[in-house]
């Protein structure tokens, strides 16, 4: 049994759907689920629309509008005139969307925008489904929330190990056994009934979770990309796709920006020795990466990974205490309430420093609650760089022009925060 998984790239419009119909042809036969993301850029989408409904914005109907000519368009394009139950599926989710959007009853944003940002998954998960099964390949369609079930935290849902590997091993894999599975990333339930997300870019971490209940072959996820690079090739042209990565290896990458995997995904599969693809949707046949290959296996490459848009915070005690126990203690239990999670810290005698994501709302917060007692100063604007495998003069072509604010080193990797 196999979990692929399909990003928004890899459904972005009609043509690219038809791709991923052509990568399933080839894998006929094979016990298979599929996880889509949403089409495109529809979560972004929807994030607007669900804040300019809850807000009751000017703009809301025309932002509604955009996401329905959207989907429209493609299906359209897609699918046969003649599939009138399909076209009927998704007029009936768009009247959906509508009625929820016109009676939001709550005053929590989080939840409602998981209401609301969920119906990306599902218009792009019934139209595949249509789709493949219209071009023969023969599937069925499966609410992903009746199987991840999560706490109540919403937008970064928490999932419930022990209910969620039940369902899954008990109700969906003998469903998968006779027939491919499209299903979504992103989403699941909590125990009220009420939709949770996985947080941004959750999908890739909902394939680990099924993988994980199905006790998979494998998991692979299909990028617009040829695989996991050494650096992000925006930036780097000499960039070169990595074969062979460890499970520790991949996992810090993700973790420190390398975007082509979602950072929760390595550690479930893991931890039941899944290895993980990640491949082309573009070349199929070709090799990508392969991430669960012994340390021995590795291909131990120079890379470098950037994490932007961060945000440098360097906290000190206005009573003139030391930066010890105590004083750490308030300071983390101050990062765990607002939920500011630390991508890098540092600390002195004096002084306490953190390089964290730039959310001004949570940093706002958390401001808020340490300004009594401590001074807070802040460098905006700064940029995380993780370095493996560099000699030091090899990296140092990476920092000329910039000005360098923190370093950190351990055998292998050096992280250095610069301005
Ligand atoms: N559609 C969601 C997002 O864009 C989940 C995903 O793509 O992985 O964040
Ligand atoms: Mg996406």
């Amino acid at each position: 049994m196999k979990v692929f998984k399909f990003g928004g790239a890899s459904v972005k419009n009609a043509a690219a759907v038809r791709n991923v119909g052509e990568v399933l042809n080839a894998f006929e036969g094979e016990e298979l689920l599929v996880v889509v993301s949403a089409m495109g850029k529809t979560t972004n989408a929807l994030e607007q629309l669900a804040l300019a409904y809850f807000e009751k914005k000017e703009n809301k109907n025309e932002l509604y509008k955009v996401v329905k000519n959207f989907h429209d368009e493609i299906i359209k394009d897609l699918l046969r005139v003649g599939s009138a139950n399909t076209y009927n599926d998704i007029e009936n989710l768009f009247i959906e969307l509508e009625c929820d959007l016109e009676t939001i009853p709550d005053k929590n944003f989080d939840k409602v925008y998981d209401q609301i940002v969920s119906y990306g998954e599902i218009f792009s998960s019934r139209i595949l489904s249509a789709y493949l099964n219209e071009a023969g390949i023969k599937n069925r369609w499966m609410d992903a929330q009746n199987f991840i079930c999560t706490d109540n935290t919403y937008r970064e849902g928490k999932v419930d190990w022990d209910i969620t590997n039940n369902l899954i091993a008990n109700k969906l894999k003998p469903i998968v056994k006779k027939q491919m599975v499209v299903t979504q990333g992103f989403i699941g339930k909590n125990k009220d009934n009420f939709t949770v997300t996985l947080g941004r870019e959750g999908s890739d971490y909902s394939a680990a979770i099924f993988a994980y209940g199905l006790d998979a072959e494998n998991v692979t996820i299909w990028k617009d990309v040829a695989g996991v690079m050494n650096a992000d090739p925006k930036k780097f042209a000499d960039a070169i796709k990595i074969d062979a990565i460890s499970y520790p290896k991949a996992i810090e990458m993700a973790y420190y920006g390398a975007t082509v995997i979602h950072p929760k995904t390595i550690q479930p599969l893991q931890s039941k020795h899944i290895p993980l693809f990640v491949k082309s949707f573009i070349d199929p046949s070709a090799e990508g990466t392969k991430v669960g290959v012994s340390k021995e296996e590795e291909v131990h490459l120079p890379t470098i990974i950037s994490k932007g848009n961060q945000l440098l915070l360097s906290i000190s005690s206005k009573d003139f205490s030391f930066i010890v126990e105590d004083n750490l203690s308030k300071i983390f239990s101050a990062f765990a309430q607002h939920k500011v999670k630390i991508n890098l810290m540092q600390n002195s005698a004096i002084s306490f420093s953190v390089c964290i994501d730039s959310d001004a709302k949570k940093i706002a917060q958390l401001i808020k609650t340490l300004e009594s007692d401590y001074t807070i100063k802040t460098n905006e604007g700064v940029e995380l760089l993780t370095i493996s495998n560099y000699s030091e003069n090899g990296f140092s072509r990476f920092i000329k022009d910039k000005k360098l604010l923190i370093e950190q080193k351990t055998r292998n990797t050096v992280q250095l925060v610069v301005n």
